[in-house]
């Protein structure tokens, strides 16, 4: 499914491409969070949540990644780190063999992982459990991001802008040259912080976790309805609703969250191509 795409003739789109959309549990045969995002020199993977790895599979190559960013560090938005790296360090094609052998090159490829503060640390407790503590890091060249940061991958940029969530997290606003500008929420309570960093956004990927609000604790996510007001506050030009469970029901999740944006809305499907 190719959406509608803006971009002038001559300029090359930025372009999307939903892996995973469900919520922290998968939706069946469905991944967590992952969005392909590509220019014609550059392919960086979004997210890299449970299901992912599998799912990035089937439209690129895993060594042909530049890098992973990661929006924060919940499972359902890192876990496939773990094959991942396991393919990188121990996939045949990886190995430092001739390349009439594998058809691959002699170097293998070892992405950037462009993570948020604390990663490399997280990373080391989860594959540490079972004494791989250096596997992700072994993987991949791990950058750790910090509030504010602009952080450019061939032609594609990328800046990190707190939201409020259970943990520290980053919506990420994304761009290239003489394109639009893509912008993924995250996960996020309400609050102005993702109105801010959405703001004019071509495209706004927003999660829309909850059925209802939370009636106890802190608040983490956002309910459809939310999610469409947030969208119209920030004056997104389009918007794309995700992080959303198969068991929610499409059609009343659309509507909620047109009602709130006063106008269309989208809801993420796997394989989904969006350009700006
Ligand atoms: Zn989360
Ligand atoms: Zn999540």
């Amino acid at each position: 499914m190719l959406g509608y795409s803006p971009a002038g003739y001559g300029t090359v789109p930025l372009r999307i491409t939903v892996l995973g959309k469900s919520p922290s549990w998968q939706d069946a045969g469905g991944a967590c969070s992952g969005y392909l995002v590509e220019t014609e020199e550059t392919k960086v993977l979004l997210d890299c949540g449970n299901g992912v790895f599998g799912k990035l599979r089937e439209h690129v190559d895993y060594t042909e990644i530049d890098a992973a960013v990661v929006s924060h560090l919940h499972a359902d938005h890192f876990l496939d780190l773990v094959p991942y790296s396991y393919a990188l360090i121990y996939a045949p094609k990886q190995q430092p063999v001739p390349v009439h052998i594998w058809g691959g090159t002699d170097a293998p490829a070892r992405p950037r992982l462009i993570a948020p503060p604390g990663a490399q640390e997280t990373f080391r407790q989860v594959v540490g459990a079972w004494g791989n503590d250096d596997l992700i890091e072994s993987a991949f060249r791990i950058e750790e991001y910090e509030a504010g940061d602009r952080v450019e991958v061939g032609e594609i940029w990328f800046s990190f802008h707190p939201v409020p969530h259970f943990i520290e997290t980053f919506a990420v606003r994304i761009g290239s040259e003489d394109v639009g500008e893509i912008v993924f929420s995250a996960d996020t309570r309400p609050g102005v912080e993702i109105i801010d960093a959405a703001r004019e956004a071509d495209l706004l990927i927003i999660e829309a976790t909850l059925p209802r609000p939370e009636r106890t604790g802190l608040r983490g996510h956002l309910t459809p309805e939310e999610a469409g007001e947030h969208a119209r506050e920030a004056r997104a030009k389009r918007v794309v609703i995700t992080h959303i469970s198969d068991e929610l029901g499409d059609d009343w999740a659309l509507d909620q969250a047109e009602r709130g944006f006063g106008g269309p809305v989208e809801i993420a499907r796997e394989g989904a191509v969006y350009e700006v």
